[in-house]
């Protein structure tokens, strides 16, 4: 079978490194010591024999919202709560502020975490779960400047009139700005979420993702935000931390982690993805497809890899463009407001999804039309598998 340029400029060769990033995008955040709020050094944690976290390196710069992102199980919440001292690691030190925590009891830590069930007094009132903490402390704490603190805080979370409500009388959002102002209202240095919001509707969710975001500008701390969610961790955070099974896999800015993602996993994990397997041919260059069909990419060692293909990489034409793209028949069309998304059985490929603002030349596209799908070669992504 012959060569399909596909009519794209396929002489250009892709940028991308196969597994690029991984664990030297950590590496990468290594600047100085000192630099960082909480530093993992190879941590493992063991119940019996399930292994929660394999070996951690990780870093946290000063100031930074942070998202730890990953599946349900790969260890997120295990690694929260061996920084807030919930949890003493198997091996490996855990530092906050450049002090090992190894047997620091959590009171002691300059950390505070919000519990995924919020973990609230239901028989107290807010403003007596907001300043538990400060009445806790010793030497004590002044009662005006208890009650000062507390207010400021209740201010930061928009809940400054509900001081003397209780805890039932709260709706879920407003008992997770509660359950946020008990933890920010003695200024920890590092501020610990486990998945915050989960509990909340789709709305009330974006409404305090912005809120969050602006609280922690506000206050100049460290944010270390554990979701299973990537539309949050990549909407809200300054880096983001993907874990799998124990490990991290790569920590990156949000739009490095979509763009550039550093394995398969990652790249499957943060945003969807057309899979084109294939074999990257002897003396690199070419990628013949399951079908034969063959196309131009730069990768550094022959042998069997997964391309990966964005959907809102993809452009789709009407109509069957020679050996111009990758033709097609059009089998769903989901509208999805702002965009429209369609399901394209690509002839010897499978189905692709392809994601396509809305208006445009896409509007005459039905289910049933033979269609071209054009991409460039810069948006293949390829994996060594
Ligand atoms: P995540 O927060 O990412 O969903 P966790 O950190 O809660 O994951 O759990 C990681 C793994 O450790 C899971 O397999 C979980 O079942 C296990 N695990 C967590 N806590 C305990 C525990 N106290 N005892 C035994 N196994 C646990
Ligand atoms: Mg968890």
């Amino acid at each position: 079978m012959g060569y399909i340029p596909c009519g794209l400029h396929f002489d250009r060769l892709l940028s991308f490194t196969v597994a690029a990033g991984g664990s030297d995008g950590v590496a990468d955040t290594v600047t100085e010591t000192g630099a960082h709020d909480v530093e993992f050094r190879s941590v493992s944690k063991r119940y019996g024999d399930v292994v929660a976290v394999a070996n951690v390196d990780l870093a946290i710069p000063k100031g930074a919202f942070v998202a730890l992102l990953g599946p349900s199980g790969c260890g997120k919440t295990t690694c929260l709560r061996m920084i807030g001292g919930f949890e003493q690691p198997s091996q490996g030190t855990v530092s906050i502020d450049g002090r090992p925590m190894n047997g620091v009891p959590p009171y002691r830590r300059p950390v505070n975490m919000v519990f995924q069930h919020y973990a609230l007094f239901p028989h107290l009132d807010v403003e007596a779960n907001v300043s538990y903490g400060l009445r806790q402390m010793r030497p004590r704490i002044d009662r005006r400047e208890v009650a000062r603190r507390t207010a400021e805080a209740l201010e930061l979370v928009r809940l400054g009139g509900f001081a003397g409500r209780r805890i039932h009388e709260m709706s879920g959002g407003q008992q997770q700005r509660v359950a946020l102002a008990r933890a920010i209202v003695n200024r920890p240095a590092v501020l610990l979420l486990d998945e915050p919001l989960a509990a909340l509707d789709r709305k009330l969710r974006t409404a305090m993702q912005i809120e969050l975001q602006s609280l922690q500008r506000e206050l100049g701390i460290t944010f270390l935000l554990v979701t299973h969610d990537q539309e949050e961790a990549l909407s809200m955070s300054d880096l983001v931390c993907v874990m799998n099974a124990g490990q991290v896999i790569q920590m990156a800015p949000p739009q490095e982690v979509y763009d550039r993602p550093g394995t398969l996993f990652v790249a499957d994990f943060v945003g969807k993805t057309n899979r084109l397997p294939g074999v990257v041919e002897a003396g690199g260059g070419v990628l013949r497809l399951a079908d034969g069909r063959r196309l131009s990419v730069a990768s550094p060692a022959p042998g069997p890899v997964t391309a990966i293909l964005r959907p809102e990489a993809i452009g789709i034409v009407q109509g069957e463009g020679g050996h111009d793209g990758l033709p097609g028949t059009v089998t769903h069309r989901i509208f999805l407001g702002n965009s429209v998304e369609y399901a394209v059985a690509a002839d010897g490929l499978g189905e692709m999804l392809v994601t396509v603002d809305r208006g445009g030349a896409h509007r005459l596209v039905q289910p049933g039309d033979r269609v071209t799908l054009r991409f460039s070669p810069e948006s293949l992504l390829v994996f060594s598998t």
